[in-house]
């Protein structure tokens, strides 16, 4: 049974054990499966047959510490249908592991580790059926999309609301460009392996059923690398860093993710590329804020500039705008600009929320402080009061 099969079998549903069993209660399951389901028992019962031998190359996975745990890599690697996204960390591109659908993870350098301690090349299987590894091997070669990729990225908070051109470093996993991919020095191949004459399987007959198993020269590849490239250790995979220039769209707020399709990784074969997907982060600004597709902004007045009335000329994404205050406007009274705020998605802009604030001077002196004054007093006068109508008059 080569170790791409895995993919599909559930060993632990077989022996209706918890994927956290351990070997003893693995043991006692199988032992009482294959007894009820033995042939000398099941005389012409196909069923049985089937749970007999389903329950036999379980056993003899799960039981097997070393082919355990690669089977549990190689399931949670494969977890998801599809090789999951990568998951990619920083613009700079460092790598974090693949995903299933984010519900697993695990180390890209894990796998590598256990499969090294596991004794041999077997990484390549695992990416075997996703590279190709040479011609000689047996295996479907149906076009495969390419995988999506994930990133994150910061903006200014300009570049974020205007949108911007920006190139973008990728690190992912990508066929070795030395032996393209089959794990061989250029100029060598991979042989087609002596033992199992390149099935992966070695099938063995043992009374009235034949038994496969993984082919132990070969380690289920059903070809053996004699002299391995020196860049990818034989495994046909390295990680490849480029840099892509993505254009992020105008608008997009801090913590979205947009997609950019096509820009993940190549397909195989010629089928599509992957979707790139880039997570971005937003600096706040200094000047500016944001309500959705409202661009806000905060404008220090004086006084008299709200009592009387003014214009003031406020910095908007595309230049300055003059905004009218009206006489006798209100301390923290917001102006709106239609159509000056964030490019939307749809086309057109939001708008521009001017809030205007009062500013008073520290220390008024001199002719400036008696105007004020007089100013105070006229206001008495006039019978202006503040307070009138306040809900704090009790
Ligand atoms: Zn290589
Ligand atoms: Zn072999």
């Amino acid at each position: 049974m080569a170790q791409r099969e895995w993919v599909e079998k559930d060993f632990y549903k077989v022996l209706g054990v918890a994927s956290d069993a351990d070997e003893k209660e693995i043991k006692r399951a199988a032992r009482k499966i294959l007894a009820d389901n033995h042939p000398d028992r099941n005389p012409g019962n196909a069923e049985a047959e089937e749970r007999y031998k389903a329950a036999s190359e379980a056993k003899e996975v799960l039981t097997d510490a070393a082919k355990r745990k690669e089977y549990d890599e190689t399931r949670r690697l494969f977890a998801g249908g599809g090789f999951g996204r990568g998951r990619f960390s920083g613009g700079g591109g460092g790598f974090g592991g693949f995903g299933g659908d984010g519900a697993q993870e695990f180390n890209l350098n894990d796998l590598f580790d256990a499969a090294g301690q596991a004794g041999g090349a077997n990484i390549g299987d695992l990416f075997g059926g996703l590279f190709g590894r040479g011609a000689q091997q047996p295996r479907p070669t149906r076009p495969r999309r390419g995988n999506d990729l994930e990133t994150e990225t910061e903006l200014s908070f300009l570049e974020a609301t205007k949108g911007v051109a920006m190139p973008l470093r990728l690190t992912s996993p990508a066929p070795c460009t030395n032996c393209h991919g089959s794990g061989a020095r250029p100029g060598t191949s991979p042989k087609v392996c002596p033992n199992c004459n390149g099935a992966g399987v070695i099938s063995r007959n043992q009374g009235a059923f034949g038994f496969s198993e993984p082919c132990t020269e070969c380690r289920g590849s059903g070809s053996i690398i004699e002299n391995p490239c020196e860049e990818c250790k034989g495994t046909g995979v390295t990680t490849r860093t480029r840099t892509i220039n993505v254009r992020i769209p105008p608008g997009v707020e801090d913590g979205q993710r947009i997609r950019l399709a096509g820009q993940g990784e190549a397909g195989l074969r010629g089928a599509p590329s992957g979707d790139l997907y880039v997570t971005v982060h937003v600096r706040p600004d200094k000047v500016f804020g944001r309500n959705g597709d409202d661009l806000t902004v905060s404008v220090p007045v004086s006084f008299h500039e709200l009592a009387l009335g003014t214009t003031l000329s406020v910095p908007t994404l595309e230049g300055k705008v003059g905004v009218r205050v009206p006489k006798g406007t209100s301390d923290g009274r917001i102006l709106r600009v239609r159509g000056r705020g964030v490019p939307k998605r749809g086309g057109g802009h939001g708008d521009l929320l001017v809030t205007v604030k009062v500013a008073v001077p520290p220390n008024l002196e001199g002719d400036a402080a008696e105007a004020l004054e007089a100013y105070a007093k006229a206001e008495r006068a006039s019978g202006f009061d503040p307070r009138a109508g306040w809900a704090g008059n009790v």
